[in-house]
């Protein structure tokens, strides 16, 4: 394929993080993370960095056109230049818009958006057992790595928590942002022909296949 550029959906506990960190490995494309992309940004002192920094430092979120600003940044860098995986950008139908004319400004144009299926019940059962020790943070599962001793941590022997951001209630309200904001951009992509759906409740190593296979098979219709 002459590029590869990939756009990650899906809600927390999806397992996207994970599956971006595979597509790196296989296909030597860089990983953006939003998150981390902004926090790259501030450190650099670029100057979209430093506007970032001062909404971060008040407390506010920051508006689209840095976010946006940011991400062109990255997606122009030649490091980029083969493709891109991004994780958590875009978010809305703007944001969608505004990267689409980055695209054509640069002739370039997104591969795919791959959508992680995950229903809510099982998010809340993967993230809502998550249990962290107090003292250093190591994480447990009450499920797929439970501690030895139930609420105590393995490796240092702190007492074992559920974070607030693991609590149910938490996790549902998020969830309901997430399909609220997503739902849009699922049909503004599914509108371009650009959505690939894969079930995200397969084993890891499944879903990896699935993508790999999606991807090969976008490979050959544009050879065709
Ligand atoms: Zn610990």
């Amino acid at each position: 394929m002459s590029e590869l550029n990939l756009i990650l959906l899906g809600p927390p506990g999806s397992g996207k993080g994970t599956q971006g960190e595979r597509l790196q490995d296989d296909f030597r494309l860089p990983y953006y993370a939003t998150g981390d992309i902004l926090r790259a940004a501030v450190r650099d002192g670029t100057e979209l960095g430093e506007t970032a920094k001062e909404f971060m430092d008040r407390g506010d979120l920051v508006p689209d056109e840095v976010i946006i600003g940011v991400i062109g940044e990255r997606v122009e860098a030649p490091d980029a230049a083969d493709g891109f995986i991004l994780d958590g950008f875009p978010r809305t139908v703007g944001q969608a818009e505004a990267l689409g004319a980055e695209m054509d400004e640069l002739g370039r144009g997104v591969t795919a958006v791959v959508l992680f299926d995950v229903d809510d019940d099982e998010v809340v059962r993967r993230l809502g057992g998550r249990r962290t020790c107090v003292k250093n943070g190591h994480i447990f599962h009450v499920e797929f790595d439970p501690p030895k001793h139930e609420g105590v941590c393995d490796i240092c022997g702190s007492r074992l928590i559920v974070r607030d951001d693991d609590k149910p209630d938490v996790i549902r309200n998020r969830l309901d942002q997430y399909h609220e904001k997503t739902k849009p951009l699922v049909s503004y992509y599914s509108d371009q022909g650009l959505l690939k759906r894969v079930d995200g409740k397969l084993e890891p190593e499944e879903v990896g296949n699935r993508i790999r296979a999606l991807l090969a098979t976008l490979k050959m219709e544009e050879e065709l």
